[in-house]
């Protein structure tokens, strides 16, 4: 090991190597502040400079783990101390935006938000958008194929991808920097990177296409007696904005009072309604934008789909709507608590989060709940707060949310993905020809095993 990193530091210098403190000082994700254990950190600068010490890498099959923002969920960029992670923070340079064709280059350790913010500066729009904006880098995004609040109108990552550079295990640099939206020549290789969480190779460029600035947004949040009414209120949001209809948030009520309890958030409406929603709708004419969003809410308020609703007249009173939504501290703080992303149908989510409440109330009687969801995509995120016990607790709340997805034709990751922490699950949404497939261009694009292995699934299994 010791020569594999002298080796490494001949390509990149020994300051772009971290290893003892300079490692355990770092902490391992967003949602894990154990520190960071592995053999080394190494830093490249350049796409050159990864593939040779992927080639160094495989030669020795060194396991090599790939860390972007470490906000991802999952679990798929941890590490052991025989292994060796590769932060790709030196990689962060936004290299061109197009501004005749729409589109901007980047290297893949970028941060989310730098992009939005300089293509904003030039009068575009990366649709893009999450709450870890701040500390996610658009290589992680790719990699988990990342969803996020403008799904509804612009889709996942996955949809704003045109081209895609990408060092495989044995240092083979795949350069497919496709700029134009059309090209049917061949497979669309860029295609198996996204979302495959760092096992089949390192997602190093990427040519990500813009949208034009909206010049209007208009949100409101609104609450609501039942969940036939939520429906009612997407489809009537759907109808009535048709395309301008940007985001459909769903908060059950338990997450709404929790996060707006004295102390925490700013409750922008009355609590204790069954449901919220926040929604939003951007357009490109401000005057009359306002007008027709102001009488689609009146419109549902008439017909009784609605409750109550407020509409924010200042930028300060929107981020706190928003903050209700994307500020989960105020449930974080439960110990133990287990985050899930599932989806499902919209028709069957009702009865299954029924279920599943009702199965973690008989399993721990002071348990909590909480759930919230981008709707209109059939996405759901569930907070399983058992309020007693520790992590061994998982195992039995996973297959409370679970067991039931099967039934109702779901899926156990909806935009996570699925890393180390839901890979017994994948058989759950996934038939044995898929994931054989799956394991057949794992082998053939890393026949060592040494990019995120144990991620997704196990080799070893079949
Ligand atoms: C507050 C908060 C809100 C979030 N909201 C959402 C949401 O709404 N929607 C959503 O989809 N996700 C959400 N997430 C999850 C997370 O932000 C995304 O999964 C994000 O895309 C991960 O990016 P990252 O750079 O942090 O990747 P990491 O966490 O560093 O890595 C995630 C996976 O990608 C791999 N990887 C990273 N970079 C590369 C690369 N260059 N090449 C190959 N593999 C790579 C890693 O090895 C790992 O397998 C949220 C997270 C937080 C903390």
């Amino acid at each position: 090991m010791v020569d594999i990193l002298e080796d490494i530091k001949k390509i990149i210098g020994s300051n772009a190597i971290l290893e003892g403190s300079d490692i355990s000082n770092r902490a391992s994700s967003y949602w894990d502040a154990t520190p960071i254990s592995a053999k080394a950190i190494v830093k490249p600068k350049h796409t050159d400079e990864l593939s040779l010490i992927l080639k160094q890498m495989n030669d020795q099959k060194q396991i090599l783990v790939t860390h972007g923002g470490l906000t991802g969920c999952a679990q798929a960029a941890n590490t052991t101390p025989d292994h060796i992670a590769l932060s790709m923070e030196r990689m962060n340079k936004i290299i061109e935006i197009d501004d005749v064709g729409g589109t901007v280059t980047l290297e893949a350790g970028v941060i989310l938000e730098n992009v939005q913010n300089a293509v904003a500066e030039k009068g575009f729009f990366f649709p893009l958008d999450l709450g870890a904006r701040g500390s996610c880098t658009v290589g992680g995004n790719a990699a988990t194929n990342a969803g996020g609040i403008n799904v509804i109108r612009y889709g996942m990552m996955r949809n704003h991808i045109l081209g895609m550079e990408v060092v495989l295990a044995d240092g083979t640099i795949l350069s497919s920097m496709n700029k134009v939206i059309k090209n049917n020549s061949g497979y669309d290789l860029k295609q198996l990177f996204i979302g495959s969480e760092g096992t089949l190779g390192i997602i190093t460029k990427l040519i990500v296409k813009l949208e034009s600035a909206p010049k209007s947004k208009e949100t409101a949040i609104a609450a609501l007696d039942s969940f036939s009414n939520v429906i009612q209120f997407l489809n009537h949001m759907k109808k009535e904005a048709a395309s301008s209809l940007s985001a459909f948030e769903v908060m059950w009520g338990g997450y709404y009072d929790a996060v707006t309890t004295e102390g925490h958030h700013k409750a922008p409406i009355a609590r204790n309604a069954p449901y919220y929603v926040i929604t939003e709708c951007t357009g490109t004419n401000s005057r009359h934008d306002l007008d027709a969003f102001m009488s689609t809410m009146e419109k549902a308020f008439d017909e009784n789909i609605i409750q109550d609703a407020v509409i924010p007249s200042s930028e300060q009173q929107r981020n706190e709507i928003w903050n209700v939504r994307e500020g989960l501290e105020p449930i974080l703080t439960n110990d133990p608590i287990f985050l899930y992303d599932i989806s499902l149908p919209i028709i069957h989510m009702e009865e299954y989060v029924r279920e599943v409440e009702t199965s973690i109330a008989r399993t721990w009687p002071q348990s909590d709940c909480f759930v919230i969801g981008h709707i209109g995509d059939g996405n759901l995120h569930l907070f399983i707060c058992p309020k007693e016990g520790d992590e061994s607790l998982h195992h039995k709340s996973n297959q409370i949310v679970y067991d039931p997805l099967k039934r109702f034709g779901g899926s156990v990751s909806a935009e996570h993905g699925i890393g180390i922490e839901k890979k017994e699950w994948l058989s759950h949404c996934r038939s044995d020809t898929e994931i054989i497939l799956m394991k057949t261009l794992k082998k053939t694009l890393d026949p060592n095993n040494i990019l995120n292995p144990g991620v997704i699934f196990d080799l070893t299994d079949n």
